[in-house]
């Protein structure tokens, strides 16, 4: 059988899904699935300072809302759990004493003071093994007089540690420049550094996707890796997401660039398909192929590592618009009124039909959040600027128009079956039978209905979109 791969997401509860984190999420996923391999998930929530209520929420309802679904994971029991870190304590203490037992920790007793006289002018923190080497009579003393304390990772203070990331090639660092770094903090919780790796080994991970903010600190989790002697896993980190600044220059994707989080995407009125499909581009592109539009299905075929690149991707948010846009426009009907038509509801006087002014709009606009404004002209009557009525290829003046609308309104008034057709056959009989031009009609009645140059739909269109009685109200005041 062929060996099959095993990667996660291992978010930590932040209360938002920065889209970084989704790109990763979607990435780690992907790759799995492309090999028919594992996917798991699991939270990492020991930095306890940072912890947000309902964070957990906003991860799982993001992974289900984009179809990110995962084989292990909270609610997912496959023999590695629990998936959430805090709920795993005793074992990294086990852990940690493993590594304290054959010389590669040590427990740490300095004092907060201690620390903060090591750091330099810019306030950064050195640490100088000050406990590196305690008695183990004196450890024992402290721990047993319950002096505070944590837990410290030895490093080699010689030689050279490597790893080779899929993403970004070689990557080494000198031993001597590596801190004893924190592997259980005071409050016995266990740092980051240190608790991934021991869950990465034991979930059986093979493949840690991430971002690259952590490309350099890596030696130190294979060091880890050593000191345990597990074997180290494949690493590929992705490259940062970039944002377009005013000044044309690219700059980490942040708040200033538009909104940076799904669930703020989510509210503006974009696709959670459309989102994925678009962050999947973003630093990944396929082989053999120039088609942009893939859906979940043809991305877990067709996604490979050899396809990702290392330079920083840009998030183009009208770029992502577009996409959007697609995606509205190849929407089942009824699923796209699902989310038009409560917008419209809100907005349109009762007689105004939703469904229609849906359709019509469906084409016309990128996000559901543009509807509001792109319906405003049904939500009220906006004020009538006279001049619209000037048209030159019509060649209608607003006299021409206030003589067209009085003349066909008793026609209007009397008609029963008020739908497009028959308010098209209604007016295009009334020019015919007064010597006007029908275009000339449609555009003075299009203008007094919806008060606005370009609409979408033409006239008749808009009036079974406003309903009998609003229509004549409108053209009542537009000849007044
Ligand atoms: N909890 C870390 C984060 O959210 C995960 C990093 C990793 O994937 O190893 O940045």
């Amino acid at each position: 059988m062929a060996e099959t791969i095993t990667t996660r997401f291992a978010p930590s509860p932040t209360g938002h899904m920065h889209i970084g984190n989704l790109r990763t999420a979607l990435y780690s996923y992907l790759l799995a699935k492309a090999q028919g391999g594992k996917f798991i998930l699991r939270i990492e929530d020991t930095d306890r300072e940072r912890l947000v209520e309902g964070a957990q929420e906003v991860i799982l309802d993001t992974l289900r809302m984009t179809g990110i679904t995962y084989d292990e994971g909270p609610g997912k029991d496959g023999g590695h759990g629990p998936y959430i870190q805090s709920e795993r304590l005793p074992l990294y203490h086990d852990y940690a004493q493993q590594l304290i037992q054959s010389g590669h920790a040590y427990y740490c007793f300095c004092t907060p003071e201690r620390l903060e006289s090591l750091k330099d002018e810019k306030g950064i923190g050195g640490y100088d093994g000050h406990c590196r080497n305690l008695p183990p009579e004196e450890v024992a003393e402290k721990l047993a007089s319950g002096m505070p304390h944590v837990i410290r990772q030895k490093m080699p203070q010689t030689g050279v540690t490597s790893y080779t990331d899929h993403v970004y090639g070689e990557v080494s660092i000198d031993n001597a420049e590596l801190r004893d770094q924190i592997l259980i903090k005071a409050d016995g919780y266990p740092t980051y550094n240190f608790c991934h790796v021991v869950d990465d080994h034991l979930m059986g991970v093979t493949h840690v996707v991430r971002g690259n903010e952590y490309l350099t600190s890596t030696p130190k989790y294979c060091l880890l890796y050593d000191a345990f002697g597990w074997e180290r896993p494949a690493y590929v980190h992705l490259p940062l997401l970039m944002g377009k600044d005013a000044d044309g220059n690219v700059s980490k994707l942040s708040k200033r660039h538009g909104a940076v989080s799904f669930q703020d995407l989510v509210r503006q009125g974009y696709l959670p398909e459309a989102i994925v499909n678009y962050i999947a581009l973003l630093g990944w592109s396929p082989k053999d192929t120039t088609e942009e539009f893939f859906t979940m299905d043809e991305l877990k075929k067709l996604f490979s590592m050899d396809g990702l690149s290392k330079s920083p991707a840009v998030f183009d948010y009208e770029k992502l618009k577009w996409f959007n846009g697609e995606y509205i426009k190849k929407m089942p009907v009824d699923a796209y009124r699902e989310r038009a038509v409560p917008i419209l509801e809100e907005i349109c006087p009762p007689g105004t039909d939703r469904e229609k002014l849906a359709e019509l709009l469906r084409t016309r606009i990128a996000t559901f959040g543009e509807i509001p404004e792109r319906a405003a002209f049904a939500a009220e009557r906006i004020p009538l600027d006279e001049s619209l009525f000037t048209n030159k290829k019509n060649k209608t003046t607003p006299e021409l128009c206030r003589e067209m609308i009085a003349g066909c309104l008793p026609l209007l008034e009397g008609v029963e079956q008020w739908d497009n057709d028959t308010l098209f056959v209604v007016l295009k009989q009334f020019a015919a039978d007064n010597g006007y031009k029908a275009g000339a009609v449609m555009w003075a009645v299009r203008i007094a209905v919806a008060r606005l140059a370009v609409t979408p739909g033409g006239a008749t269109e808009l009036m079974e979109v406003f309903g009998k009685a609003e229509t004549l109200e409108r053209l009542q005041e537009a000849v007044k």
